[in-house]
């Protein structure tokens, strides 16, 4: 597919940063924002849409609604309590998260207002309890300096994390719902995937600086606000990946394009939205392709389900057209069935014949369907019920291709296309909420707040460089999502344990035991400064760092009985080891070659645990003895 310049097609990109806080305690309750998981208590609730206060029901509560209303929830001991089970109104707003609200604002440049109310926003997918989220607007405006433009602030809020999904099918723990969320929403001021980028990692960077972001696989997720001239402003959720990102907004304005192109084909074929409603009807097709070898088709038919087909009027080559990387029309379509109806196959005749579906057969179809050569159609498979709500949703859609691109929200592949999730929800979606008493800001909260603004990069950058790490290294550990762990390890144990053997440790060795096929999950926080501080105390030489965390990673050893293995051994010992290698040796006449001989020896039972130069210093040491010895034999 060419690659259009997005700017000349008035790509806009707005970008909602949400990451959780490191806080004490959660947003309204007592409970540490640790997200252990584990067994607990299981609940259960049924959840319905209410009418708003401004009386409209959200199509995309409806839409949730539709699939069911039952969720499960797992309330594991230890980090959830009542609070999250909505049985106990919610504690007065945590005030730990709202100075980080306030210090974010500041380094903005967002207005601040004066009073924070707590507001209820509808959230029907079963991810909260209480059917809402709470959240509290902290300021407004502000902007972020980018090298292709400013970047406005829309505004900055704290809001409550929702609970935890769990593999098992509306099931989910309560150890996140609760935990403190900051996020920050731009004005669509971003026109190229690049610059998304950029904006998403210094927003990123600005949040770690106040050391009070959490971090690892989750805590920080990106929403993207997609659109271009003429198209539909379509929001990406959960990019967790930075460099997904340019990816991510490249083939949503690529799918967007090509969504405006296909509506102007249709205008200029003449397709009306009449057109398609009468002449898309859904006919059963089971007994025109009972013998059809297509898997799916006689699975289907053997199990009592129906083969139906529609006719899509004047979409012929339509149905087929490419909308991004392995994404076409077809695709879409499929999407909507299996998120509205939960319907898995879906055929159409730009793809046909093909899946064992013959020519043949394809004909027959089209013959039954009135489907002439510039029609298009679709075949859907399974039971009865699902596949006549499937064809509604299809010529939904068909509808909607008049329109061009559809109000949505869309989920994230790995591959950084998109997939459809959800109808986007509606504007009436915040109410008040009357349990938490509003917070009045005072000039001593600001205060407070104020020691927690981010230095500036620069400012950071010229310590880091103080500390002794070189220029790259300094910039890369700005950037690490390690940053806060690094300075806490350099208070505590440089300069014995140089900053820049700390910095290495975190960037590079994690690295090359990525390399080595160990599993990086086992090297938490706790496990680097159990190590840092063997090294601190003695226990270890910082050649073992590497050998101790791969261990740790590669077995299931812990810390400690890795440093345990790798312990520096005393001076005894090592002499000990090196007699033994020195006495072995038949030969010593050759001072070099016997030295040679007995370091290899004694290496390969030191390595790791006493630094090379001092075995060296043992061998020559023990060599000389024994040629007293030697000659004092005689
Ligand atoms: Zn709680």
């Amino acid at each position: 597919m060419a690659d259009p310049d997005l700017k000349e097609i008035g790509l806009m990109v707005g970008l909602e940063v949400h990451q959780q806080l490191n806080t004490r305690a959660k947003l309204f309750c007592g409970c540490p924002t640790t997200i252990q998981g584990g067994e607990g208590h299981k609940l259960q609730r049924y959840l319905r849409p209410s009418m708003s206060e401004l009386g409209e029901v959200d199509t995309a509560a409806l839409f949730e609604w539709s699939r069911g209303t039952r969720f499960t929830y797992i309330a594991p001991e230890g980090c959830s309590c009542l609070v999250e089970a909505d049985e106990e109104p919610p504690h007065g707003l945590n005030r730990e998260a709202l100075d980080v609200g306030i210090a974010v604002s500041m380094a903005l440049g967002s207005s601040i207002v004066d009073e924070i109310y707590t507001m209820r926003k509808i959230v029907i997918d079963g991810s909260n309890t209480t059917g809402f989220q709470r959240t509290a607007l902290v300021s407004l405006g502000g902007r972020i300096i980018d090298e292709e433009g400013e970047v406005g602030i829309l505004s900055i809020t704290i809001e409550e994390d929702a609970a935890r999904r769990l593999e098992e099918d509306r099931t989910f723990s309560l150890d996140r719902l609760g935990v403190p969320l900051i996020e920050i929403s731009t004005a669509p001021d971003i026109h190229t995937p690049e610059q998304a980028e950029r904006v998403a990692k210094r927003i990123g960077q600005l949040l770690r600086l106040t050391g009070k972001a959490k971090r690892g696989l989750g805590s920080i997720r990106q929403d993207l606000n997609i659109s271009i001239r003429g198209g539909t402003k379509v929001e990406v959720k959960g990019v967790q990946e930075l460099e997904l990102i340019p990816k991510v907004v490249r083939n949503e304005a690529i799918r967007q394009m090509g969504l405006l192109e296909i509506r102007r084909e249709l205008e200029r074929r003449g397709v009306s939205e009449e057109m398609i409603n009468f002449q898309s009807k859904g006919v059963d097709l089971s007994e025109a392709l009972r013998e059809s070898s297509n898997k799916l088709i006689s699975a289907q038919l053997r199990q009592g389900g129906v083969v139906m087909g529609m006719k899509a009027p004047k979409f012929g080559g339509l149905l087929g057209k490419e909308l991004g990387p392995n994404r076409r029309l077809g695709t879409e379509l499929a999407d909507y069935i299996r998120s509205f109806v939960g319907l898995g196959g879906l055929f159409h005749s730009d793809e046909l014949p093909k899946y064992g579906i013959t020519a043949e057969e394809v004909e027959r179809v089209r013959k039954i369907l009135t489907a002439e050569e510039e029609d298009g159609f679709v075949i859907l498979v399974g039971k009865r019920e699902k596949v006549e709500n499937g064809l509604e949703v299809v010529k939904a859609r068909l509808i909607q291709c008049l329109k061009g691109v559809p109000k949505e929200t869309r989920g994230a592949n790995d591959d950084g296309t998109t997939r459809f999730l959800r109808p986007q929800p509606g504007s009436a979606r915040m109410y008040p909420e009357t349990d938490v008493p509003p917070v009045r800001l005072s000039i001593v909260d600001m205060e407070r707040a104020r020691l927690l603004v981010p230095e500036e990069p620069e400012v950071k950058l010229k310590k880091l460089l103080k500390l002794g790490l070189n220029e790259e290294l300094s910039r890369i550990m700005l950037n690490s999502i390690h940053l806060d762990l690094f300075e806490e390890l350099v208070a505590k144990y440089h300069p014995k344990v140089p900053a820049t053997l700390i910095a290495t440790t975190m960037e590079n060795t994690l690295k090359y035991i990525k390399s080595k096929g160990g599993d990086t999950s086992r090297i938490t926080d706790e496990v680097i400064e159990e190590v840092m501080r063997a090294v601190f105390e003695d226990t270890v030489t910082k050649d073992s760092i590497p050998e101790i965390l791969l261990e740790v990673a590669q077995s299931k050893l812990s810390v400690n009985e890795a440093i345990k293995k790798f312990s520096r051994l005393n001076e005894d010992e090592v002499t000990r080891i090196v007699r033994t290698a020195v006495e072995k040796l038949d030969n010593i006449s050759d001072e070099r070659r016997a030295f040679n001989i007995a370091m290899g020896n004694a290496m390969e039972v030191l390595r790791g645990k006493v630094d090379g130069k001092k075995v060296a210093e043992a061998v020559r040491r023990e060599i000389e003895k024994r040629r007293e010895k030697d000659k004092a034999r005689g």
